[in-house]
């Protein structure tokens, strides 16, 4: 392949993905619109008209924003590969360190982050200040947000610089099988932070408080004890602090695993329908999704190595994304930036996996506590965190992790 071959590759390839993002979103904004006036039947009675409007418009004003994004996203793209950004940087970070050395890679890769992290930064300033807060969602302040900002920067980069400095330096001395190395050391480390992450990076952010006793914690503990499951605590988050959204889930592996309500969450449902809601985490737990994703995640990663490792030997492969430099340091970047763009038709694979797993997680839920008390926890989630009755069925196949919510609650009644 030559180098212009592959660039007109690489265009049209980003050219399709973005076509197909705005179609998606198209037809999801439309079929909002189009059922906008009525609550659809097995909601009728649960869930006012003015729920169901409000999460119309919410809807579309996430789609809006998401839309303005991935031009700019795509813009990023194409300047910092076919316009020569990335060499830009790389150029601007021989003039720091010794170029072709090691700490070259790193600034080069920071410099990267640092460039995505300030495009990044409007959108999310937007989405919660301006899209959320007019909804009623945002609870978060501006002092916590540029705190959340600060603390995300410090531990990203604490745990950032020390792992591209390694995988770089793998990359140079262990050889031709150096992929190898490097995926051994990046599944550790995605073990490692699975397991340290509850305990260490979490509460930089939120207060967890051990669950009271009471009715609640005597259900909870009733079920676990059902399940067979062994937890090394319950707790509840401070999730108000930031967001009027709800939910809960499950943290950590081994011993260190916790569960973990927002305090939203405990407020607003009933102490049935929370365990309902646990008995469904649980069911993800037992049925060992996580596990599975893991495994996938792994698979997944050493087939992006090997390819990476084949791809640092060919020419056009750098020169095809604008940049005559080669080495370890700038494939990384290369196959950071290209790689979303070939493995988007991926996507709806993804999300089909994930909804089994939900059907799975729920049936699970059915039969260990009581599938109504599900159905209604799920309908109060929906009209209180505004989320859509009635998307896309294409739009949905493409990226719904959770089925919509007709079909999911039809499936728990039949369970
Ligand atoms: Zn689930």
């Amino acid at each position: 392949m030559t180098a212009a071959t592959f660039s007109l590759v690489f265009l049209f390839v980003v050219a399709l993905t973005l076509g197909l993002r705005l179609w998606l979103s198209w037809r999801q904004a439309r079929s909002v619109a189009a059922h906008r006036a009525a609550v659809p039947s097995p909601f009728t009675d649960r869930i006012p008209l003015d729920a169901h409007q409000k999460a119309a418009y919410y809807t579309r004003a996430r789609l809006a924003v998401g839309a303005v994004e991935l031009f700019v996203e795509t813009a990023l793209l194409l300047v910092l590969t076919l316009g020569g950004g990335l060499q830009w940087l790389f150029d601007r970070a021989a003039q720091l360190f010794e170029a072709g050395g090691l700490w070259h890679g790193v600034a080069f890769l920071s410099l990267i982050a640092i460039v995505s992290f300030a495009v990044g930064l409007p959108f999310s300033i937007w989405r919660t200040f301006v899209t959320e807060a007019r909804f009623g969602f945002n609870k978060t302040t501006p002092a916590t947000f540029v705190g959340d900002l600060a603390k995300g920067v410090l531990v990203g980069a604490a745990l950032g610089l020390p792992v591209i400095a390694l995988v770089l330096w793998m990359m140079q001395a262990t050889g031709a099988r150096w992929w190898l190395w490097v995926w051994a050391f990046w599944l550790s480390f995605n073990l490692l932070i699975m397991v340290l992450y509850p305990i260490l990076i979490a509460p930089l952010f939120n207060k967890f408080v051990p669950l009271e006793d009471g009715p609640l914690k005597e259900r909870i503990e009733a079920l676990l004890q059902r399940c067979g499951f062994k937890s090394s605590g319950l707790f509840v988050m401070d999730g108000s602090k930031r967001s009027a959204h709800g939910n809960a889930y499950f943290t950590g592996l081994g011993a260190a695993k916790r569960i973990v309500f927002f305090d939203t969450l405990v407020e607003r449902l009933t102490p049935q329908e929370v365990e309902a809601v646990l008995a469904h985490e649980l069911g993800h737990f037992k049925l060992r999704h996580l596990w599975q994703r893991v495994a996938v995640m792994a698979a997944m990663s050493l087939a992006i190595l090997a390819l990476l490792g084949w791809l640092m030997g060919e020419d056009w492969f750098f020169a095809g994304l604008g940049m005559h430099a080669h080495g370890e340091a700038a494939a990384l970047a290369l196959v950071l930036f290209a790689l979303p763009v070939f493995t988007f038709p991926l996507t709806p694979l993804t999300s089909l996996w994930s909804r089994r797993h939900e059907f799975q997680a729920d049936a699970y839920a059915a039969h260990h506590a009581q599938a109504e008390d599900l159905v209604s926890a799920l309908v109060k989630l929906y009209r209180d965190n505004a989320g859509t009755l009635t998307p896309d069925p294409l739009y949905s196949a493409f990226y719904d992790s959770h089925p919509p919510a007709p079909i999911r609650v039809a499936q728990l009644r039949n369970a």
